[in-house]
């Protein structure tokens, strides 16, 4: 744009110039036509006025029109047919005959001669003569002798600057007009496009090296009239310093205009490239993990799409955290879940260990009635005749043994139920007077037989419980009997019941053999049995506490044992109240 505006710029300077030069040109070459077109006037008036006047009156007029133009008119002179000088304002008239414009006037023309150096003054001068007539007839010539110096005033008029050269020439190329007066008539231009170009009656401008090797632009005009050339010459420099400026505050313009543009493009893009690059940080974060938001510098496009990353950023960081803590949970939950799998696995192992002892102990259990019966029925079999009380003794003992395993198969039966969870439980209200009664005469005959005598300390007025009355019994039998088998003839055994807040407790309490501190816990795990040598003499299976135990925690309590060696025992559990459901 800004050199487009300079091109148009420059030719219109350019063409304003020339046009300027031209129209100067062309003023100054009218200006010259009107000067001398006013001398050859004044020579026409003073003709016909010397054709009708006496001399020393045209004398006398001829004085004061010299003096009314000052410094133009040098000599005024009439020359007759025959050439010669009949009258002059100068003393020292010249020989006219010689002179070319004769001929001329004598045929009856206005003759303007070239220019030449006067030979009084040396200056350039012209001469004009006009024919003077009689009754149609050529009397003489009336002639002038013009100094130019006027005219080279009117031509020095013309503005040309510093640096311009203002200047005549002939058609031969001569200079007639020129600011160095010295030079005139004594040069000869020819070495001149524009005097060339004159001399070939052409007017114009245009620009060309000129005579002295510068630079310049030049306009010329023809005067045909007088076969002069009119040549104004400005430099160059000068002449186009308006375009020399335009050209200098072009190029500030340009270089501003670059500086301008390459400035506005580093910050647009800068404030492209800059979104761009914090997008890419901002998504190597997310993928590192280290994502921070990226701010929002601008509202266009890279703007939005910024915030639909930072949107879409956070929602990933949101399922990220929501996905790790879900990961966190199910590890927690695998571990627990491992952990319960151990624990189980610990369990079955311990189960799998119990089952094999138990399985053993069982079998040990069973083997021992087994071979007593084998042992007697041997017996009774190998002996043809036998005494009726061994064989009494031995049938006895067979039946004794099988009693034993069946109580034994029993009561392994019952607790492999209670285990498993599939015995039958019937809560109901249970007075404890009435089961206490029972369970006491179920034993009544063994205490008589071992003079043990057996005591109930139970309130008359006793809150009834809730308990499966059945097994119930079966616990206080299993206490009652433990409790007649490890007391010393002529002990005692007290059943009691005490009523609390909530519960009701109900001991059962021997004066017997009592239990070591270090086997009290022992004695609920199946088949113990403290002393192994009393099985033998008291009998029982080593079960008949893992049973009780178990059906009253089936009960939602537990049996407590406080006990001292030698002293005897107290066994005690509670249960509800039936009232208090
Ligand atoms: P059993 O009586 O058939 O041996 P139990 O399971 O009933 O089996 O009892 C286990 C063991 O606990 C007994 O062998 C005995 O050593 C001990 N015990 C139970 N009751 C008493 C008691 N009242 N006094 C002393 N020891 C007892």
């Amino acid at each position: 744009m800004v050199y487009v505006s300079y091109e148009h710029s420059q030719a219109a300077i350019h063409n304003s110039v020339n046009t300027n030069l031209l129209v100067a040109t062309e003023n100054t070459g009218k200006a010259i036509d009107n000067w001398m077109d006013a001398r050859k006037d004044d020579l026409r008036i003073i003709s016909y006025i010397a054709e009708n006047s006496e001399n020393e009156k045209l004398q006398k007029y001829l004085n004061s029109f010299q003096n009314e133009h000052e410094g133009v008119y040098l000599e005024f002179f009439i020359i007759d047919a025959g050439g010669n000088i009949i009258f002059s304002t100068l003393n020292n008239p010249s020989n006219a005959l010689k002179e070319p414009f004769l001929k001329d006037a004598l045929e009856g023309r206005l003759f303007i001669s070239d220019v030449s150096l006067s030979s009084t003054t040396n200056l350039p001068e012209i001469i004009i003569t006009n024919p003077m007539r009689k009754n149609d007839t050529i009397t003489g010539i009336m002639g002038a002798r013009v100094s130019i110096e006027n005219l080279y005033m009117i031509i020095e008029g013309i503005d040309i600057g510093r640096s311009g050269e203002i200047f005549l020439v002939n058609n031969k190329g001569e200079l007639i007009f020129h600011k160095d007066r010295f030079r005139i008539l004594h040069e000869k231009i020819n070495n001149n496009f524009a005097v060339k170009e004159v001399i070939y009656e052409k007017r114009g401008v245009g620009d060309y090296i000129n005579y002295k090797g510068e630079n310049v632009l030049g306009s010329y005009y023809w005067l045909p009239l007088y076969r002069w050339g009119l040549v104004v010459e400005q430099k160059r420099d000068e002449a186009y310093a308006d375009i020399i400026t335009l050209e200098k505050e072009t190029a500030v313009i340009s270089i501003f205009a670059v500086f301008c543009v390459v400035l506005v493009a580093i910050v647009i893009s800068k404030r492209i490239t800059e979104p761009i690059e914090s997008l890419k940080n901002g998504a190597a974060g997310l993928v590192n993990g280290h994502f921070k938001p990226i701010s929002v510098s601008s509202k266009n496009e890279i703007g939005e799409l910024t915030e639909i990353f930072n949107q879409t950023a956070e929602e990933l960081l949101d399922i990220r955290k929501k996905l790790e803590t879900k990961i966190k949970l199910a590890n927690k939950d695998l571990e627990e879940k491992n952990k319960e799998l151990i624990r189980a696995n610990e369990e079955l192992k311990k189960l799998d260990n119990l089952k094999s002892d138990f399985i053993s102990l069982v079998s040990h259990e069973l083997k021992t009635p087994l071979s007593a019966i084998r042992t007697s029925a041997e017996f009774l079999e190998s002996e043809d005749t036998m005494d009726p009380d061994v064989e009494k003794e031995m049938l006895n003992n067979v039946i004794m043994n099988v009693d034993r395993l069946t109580r034994l198969i029993n009561d392994i039966l019952d607790l492999s139920k209670i285990e498993a969870g599939k015995m039958e439980f019937h809560y109901e209200k249970v007075n404890v007077q009435e089961i206490a009664k029972a369970a006491i005469e179920n034993i009544r005959y063994l205490a008589l037989k071992n003079n043990i005598a057996i005591n109930r300390e139970i309130p008359e007025y006793l809150s009834p419980l809730l308990a499966d009355k059945d097994k119930l019994i079966i616990v206080l039998n299993n206490l009652l009997s433990n409790a007649l088998k490890f007391t010393y003839n002529g002990g005692e055994v007290v059943l009691s019941a005490k009523e609390e807040k909530n519960y009701i407790e109900i001991g059962i309490k021997d004066t017997g053999i009592g239990i070591e501190k270090d086997k009290v816990a022992k004695i609920f795990d199946k088949f113990y049995q403290a002393d192994s040598t009393s099985r033998r003499k008291i009998g029982g299976s080593g079960l008949g506490l893992s049973i009780s135990s178990a059906i009253i925690r089936a009960h939602g309590s537990e049996i407590y044992v406080e006990s001292e060696p030698r002293k005897g025992s107290l066994f005690y559990f509670r249960l509800k109240k039936f009232e208090t459901i």
